[in-house]
C-alpha cells in the first residue's frame, strides 16, 4: 500500500491531513485543483464538472475537479458563503522536472475571516468564560477593527445579536453553545485549545478574560491568515454604559437592522436612513443604530450638524459629491495591510484621497462644532496621495503581466526597459525597411508567432534572393520564415525586458504598499471621520425629505411626540399612515393600549419606540414635534402570538423574556410590551399580564407603553398610579368595521377580532356561530371582568349550596336530617363567606 502513494500524493495527504476541516485547493500549475472527498463537495456545491485522474503515474483514478487560478476568487467566495473553510495550497517554488514542487498552505479563509468579501462586512468572535461572565473579543478584519469587553449572559447575547458572528471561537468544553445558536443561528463554533487563549497581548485597560478571549481571536486569525494577516490597528475597549442598552430580542423586534419577514426586503429602520454614499458612511450609520448615545451633549452635537446640513443644502449636496468620489477606504487599507491590494485598488485609493482637501475646506467654513470639529482633525492624507499620484499609473490593470502599473520617472531601468518595449515597433518597421533594400524582396515581412517568436518571412519565388546570414525557421506553403542574429538578439532583449519590467514593477508597487501599510492608523482615522460626515448628511437628507423634525432632548422623564410616524411604514404607506401622538410623564408612564385585532396597537408601540431609538442617534424623527427624555435602555417584548416564526417554546421564551425585562429594566428604560401573556390560558395570561404591569408601575417605574387584549386590565386606571387607558378606535359603518388607526385616551370596548376573521375569509358558518358564541359568552360572563377569579369562585360555591338543596325532599325530612342539611349548609356558606 504505503508503495503505491507518490510523492505528490504524500504531500497531499499530508497538508489535507493538516486541514482536515477545510476544502484544500491544491495547485497544479495554473489551476486550483480538489481530490477525493473535497471534489465531490465542490463539484457538488459549485456546479462545476467532477472528475477522475491518476494522481501521479501509474496510479488508480480519483475523482477531482479543478478552478483556474486567476478566475479563483468567486468561486472560493461562494464556498466560504456556504460555510466551508478553504485552504489555499499554493506552489512555493518554480516547477522543476522530475522534483515534487515545495507546496503549503498560505491561508485558510474562513466565513468569519473572508475579509475581502466585498458584499458583506463579516465579524469574527472569541468568548472566553469566567465564573459568571464572558471576556469577549470580536473584529470584523476589513475595517482593522478588533473590540474587547466582559459580558455579563444578557449583554453577550446583545452583542452577538449586534455582530453577528460568522464564527465563534471558543475554548475546549465551552457549554454554552445554545446561547449563541439562539442569538444567531448561522454563527459557526470553533472549538480551540486552551493553550491558544493563553495570554499573547498586553492591553492596559483589559482585564484577564478580556486579555484570553483578544489572545484566542488573534491566534484563530493568525492561524488561519498566515503571511496575509491584515494590520489590527484598532484595539478599543467596548464600553457598553456609554451607550443606550438595547437587547437581542428588542433588536429584532423594533426591525432596526432587517425585518423579521426576510421578504419584505428593505423594510427596517437603517435602510430608512441609509442614504450614504460610502462604506465607511454605511457601517457607522449601523454602529449608530446599534450603540444609540446616552450623552445629551453628544446627541445634541449630531443634531446640530444634521440641522446644519439640512439647512444649507448646498453644503450638503457638495458633500454628497465628494463623498460619491470617494472609495472605502477602510477596506482598501486592510487590503493593503494585508498585502493583498492589487494595483487598481491603489489607484482606487488614489482617486479617493484627492476630493479630501476640498472635503476638508468644506467643513471648517462649517458653523455647527462637531462639522468643524471634523474638519480640523480631517487628515487628508496629501502625502501618500501624492505619492501615489507620482507613482500609480491612471487605469492600471489588476495584476502585473501586462505591465502598466507604475508611472515613468520612478526608476530609471524601468523607463529603459519601457523604453525598449514602446520603441519595438518601430525598430520593428525599421528592421523591414533595412532588409527589403539590403535584399531587393520588397515583399519581406516581420512578423511574430507565439510559438516561433519573431522571424522574417520571404515567399517562395523570393528565396533565392535570400542572404546567407538567414537562418531557415519555418516553411509554409508558399513561404519561408527565418532568423537573424539581430533579430534574435532584439527578441531576447524585448523579451527578458518584458519579464524585468513585471519584475520591477511588481517591486516597487510592493514597496508603496508597504510604505501606505505603515501609515494605516493615519488611513483608518481618515476612514473613521469620512464615515461619520457621510452618515450625518445620510440623516440630513432622510430628515429633509420626509419632514422629520429636530427633536428635543431633555432629562426629564417624558416623552412628548405629536403626530408620531412609524419610519419604516410610513415610508411605505406615504400619506395614507395615520399619525399618533405618544405623551409620557411621570405621572401616565404606563400607557394600556387596547383596541381592535390590526388596530395598530404593536405599530404605534413599536413607533413610539423607535422614533425615541432614532432621537438619540442623533437623527431628526418623523413627527410634528418631540421631547425627548433620554433612556438607558429599551426592551421591545412581542407576545408569542406574533411570534411564531422562532420556533422555540414560545410561551417559556415569553417569560423568560419578560423577566429579563423586569430584572434589567430602571427607572430610565423604556419598555415596549405588546400582548405579554398571550401564549397560555386566559386565566394565567390576565394574571400575569396584571402582575407584571403592577411591578412595572410599583417597583420599576419605567416608561411602558403595554398593548393587551385583556380589556380586563383597563380596571387599573384609577387604581393603579401611572397607569393611563389608551385606546385604538374603529367605526362601525353598516355593522363593518373601519379601523381609523387613532390612538385616543380611554378604553376600547371590544376586540373586534370576529370581525378582523371575517376579513381575513373565514367562512360564514364559522363566523356566524363565532358570533353566537361570544353572545353566550358576554352574557354569561364567564371570560369577563377582572373581579373574574372572585365570581367564578362564588358561583362554584354557589353551586354546591344549590347542589345540597336540591338533594333532598323537604317534606320528608327528619328533625336530625334537617339539622344535618343546615350543618352542611353553614359549612358550605363559610367557604363562600371565606
Ligand atoms: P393585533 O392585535 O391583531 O396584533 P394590532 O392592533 O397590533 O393588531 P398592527 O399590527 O399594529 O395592529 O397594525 C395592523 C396593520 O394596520 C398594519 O400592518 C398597518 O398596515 C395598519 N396600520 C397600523 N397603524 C397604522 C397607522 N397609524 N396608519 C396607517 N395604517 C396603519
Amino acid at each position: 500500500m504505503e508503495k503505491k502513494i507518490t510523492p505528490a500524493l504524500k504531500q497531499y495527504l499530508e497538508l489535507k491531513e493538516k486541514y482536515k476541516d477545510a476544502i484544500l485547493m491544491f495547485r497544479m500549475g495554473d489551476f486550483y485543483e480538489m481530490f477525493f472527498e473535497d471534489a465531490e463537495v465542490v463539484a457538488r456545491e459549485l456546479e462545476i464538472a467532477l472528475t477522475s485522474r491518476p494522481f501521479g503515474k501509474g496510479m488508480e483514478k480519483v475523482p477531482m475537479c479543478g478552478v483556474p487560478c486567476h478566475s479563483a476568487q468567486p468561486y472560493i467566495a461562494r464556498l466560504v458563503k456556504k460555510g466551508y473553510r478553504v485552504a489555499i495550497c499554493e506552489q512555493l517554488e518554480p516547477a522543476k522536472p522530475g522534483k515534487v514542487v515545495e507546496r503549503d498552505v498560505v491561508r485558510v479563509i474562513t466565513p468569519g475571516t473572508f475579509f475581502e468579501d466585498e458584499t458583506e462586512d463579516r465579524t469574527i468572535m472569541a468568548i472566553f468564560p469566567s465564573r459568571k461572565s464572558f471576556g469577549t473579543a470580536w473584529s470584523t478584519l476589513s475595517t482593522g477593527e478588533l473590540y474587547f469587553s466582559k459580558f455579563g449572559e444578557e449583554e453577550l447575547r446583545s452583542i452577538i445579536a449586534k455582530t453577528r458572528p460568522k464564527e465563534v471561537v471558543v475554548p475546549d468544553g465551552f457549554s454554552e453553545y445554545s446561547m449563541i445558536k439562539e442569538v444567531s443561528p448561522e454563527s459557526i463554533i470553533q472549538e480551540r485549545s486552551k493553550e491558544s487563549f493563553s495570554q499573547r497581548v498586553h492591553l492596559a485597560e483589559a482585564e484577564k478574560a478580556e486579555i484570553h478571549a483578544v489572545s484566542g481571536l488573534i491566534s484563530f486569525i493568525e492561524e488561519t491568515q498566515k503571511a496575509f494577516l491584515p494590520k489590527l490597528s484598532k484595539f478599543k475597549k467596548y464600553t457598553g454604559k456609554d451607550f443606550l442598552f438595547l437587547d437581542h430580542q428588542t433588536l429584532r423586534n423594533l426591525e432596526i437592522l432587517e425585518p423579521i419577514n426576510k421578504n419584505l426586503n428593505g423594510a427596517c429602520l437603517l435602510n430608512v436612513l441609509d442614504r450614504t454614499k460610502t462604506g465607511m458612511g454605511k457601517r457607522t450609520l449601523k454602529k449608530w443604530l446599534l450603540n444609540p448615545l446616552k450623552n445629551k451633549k453628544k446627541i445634541e452635537e449630531r443634531l446640530d450638524a444634521v440641522q446644519e446640513l439640512i439647512n444649507d443644502r448646498e453644503l450638503s449636496q457638495s458633500l454628497d459629491k465628494i463623498l460619491s468620489k470617494i472609495y472605502d477606504i477602510e477596506r482598501l487599507t486592510t487590503k493593503i495591510t494585508s498585502g493583498l491590494a492589487n494595483p487598481k485598488d491603489l489607484h482606487a485609493l488614489k482617486t479617493s484621497i484627492k476630493p479630501l482637501h476640498h472635503l476638508k475646506e468644506l467643513l471648517l467654513k462649517a458653523s455647527s462644532n462637531l462639522l468643524k470639529e471634523l474638519g480640523n482633525s480631517l487628515d487628508t492624507l496629501s502625502d501618500i496621495g501624492e505619492k501615489l499620484e507620482r507613482t500609480i499609473e491612471d487605469n492600471p490593470p489588476a495584476t502585473f503581466k501586462e505591465g502598466g502599473v507604475i508611472k515613468r520617472g520612478v526608476c530609471e531601468e524601468l523607463d529603459q526597459l519601457k523604453d525598449i518595449k514602446e520603441n519595438a515597433e518601430k525598430y520593428l518597421k525599421e528592421l523591414e525597411e533595412r532588409e527589403r533594400k539590403r535584399t531587393g524582396i520588397q515583399s519581406l515581412k516581420v512578423g511574430y508567432n507565439s510559438v516561433f517568436g519573431y522571424y522574417i518571412e520571404v515567399s517562395k519565388p523570393n528565396l533565392k534572393f535570400v542572404p546567407e546570414d538567414y537562418i531557415r525557421k519555418q516553411t509554409l506553403v508558399n513561404a519561408e520564415r527565418f532568423i537573424t542574429k539581430e533579430l534574435k538578439e532584439f527578441e531576447e532583449k524585448l523579451l527578458t525586458a518584458q519579464e524585468r519590467i513585471e519584475a520591477l514593477e511588481l517591486e516597487i508597487f510592493r514597496k508603496i504598499r508597504n510604505e501606505i501599510s505603515e501609515n494605516s492608523q493615519r488611513l483608518f482615522q481618515t476612514s473613521e471621520k469620512i464615515g461619520i460626515i457621510d452618515a450625518l448628511n445620510s440623516l440630513s437628507k432622510v430628515a429633509k425629505e420626509r419632514d422629520y423634525v429636530r427633536p428635543a432632548i431633555t432629562e426629564d422623564f417624558s416623552i412628548f411626540i405629536k403626530e408620531g410616524k412609524h419610519p419604516v411604514l410610513e415610508k411605505i404607506l406615504q400619506e395614507d399612515f395615520i399619525p399618533n401622538d405618544t405623551y409620557i410623564d411621570e405621572n401616565h408612564f404606563i400607557i394600556l393600549l387596547t383596541g381592535p385585532n390590526m388596530g395598530g396597537k404593536s405599530v404605534f408601540l413599536r413607533q413610539t419606540a423607535l422614533i425615541v431609538l432614532m432621537a438619540h442617534i442623533g437623527s431628526f424623527v418623523p413627527a410634528k414635534e418631540a421631547k425627548i427624555s433620554i433612556v438607558d435602555k429599551i426592551f421591545s417584548r412581542v407576545g408569542s402570538a406574533d411570534d411564531i416564526s422562532r420556533g422555540l417554546s414560545t410561551f417559556m421564551m415569553e417569560m423568560v423574556e419578560t423577566s429579563n425585562i423586569l430584572r434589567n429594566a430602571t427607572s430610565k428604560s423604556l419598555i415596549i410590551l405588546d400582548e405579554i401573556g398571550r401564549g397560555t390560558s386566559t386565566k394565567d395570561g390576565l394574571s400575569i399580564a396584571r402582575a407584571v404591569i403592577e411591578y412595572i408601575a410599583t417597583k420599576i417605574k419605567a416608561k411602558t407603553l403595554f398593548a393587551t387584549h385583556y380589556h380586563e386590565l383597563t380596571e387599573l386606571e384609577g387604581t393603579l398610579k401611572g397607569l393611563k387607558n389608551y385606546h385604538v378606535s374603529v367605526e362601525e359603518v353598516d355593522g363593518k368595521v373601519v379601523f381609523t388607526h387613532k390612538v385616543l385616551p380611554g378604553a376600547s370596548e371590544k376586540s373586534y377580532g370576529i370581525h378582523v376573521a371575517e376579513l381575513a375569509g373565514l367562512p360564514e358558518e364559522v363566523i356566524e356561530r363565532a358570533k353566537e358564541i361570544l353572545s353566550e359568552i358576554e352574557k354569561t360572563k364567564v371570560v369577563s371582568g377582572l373581579p373574574l377569579f372572585e365570581k367564578e369562585e362564588e358561583e362554584e360555591d354557589i353551586s354546591e349550596v344549590v347542589k345540597i338543596l336540591e338533594s333532598v325532599e323537604i317534606s320528608e325530612t327528619t328533625p336530625l336530617e334537617a339539622l344535618m342539611l343546615l350543618a352542611r349548609l353553614k359549612k358550605a356558606l363559610k367557604k363562600v363567606r371565606s
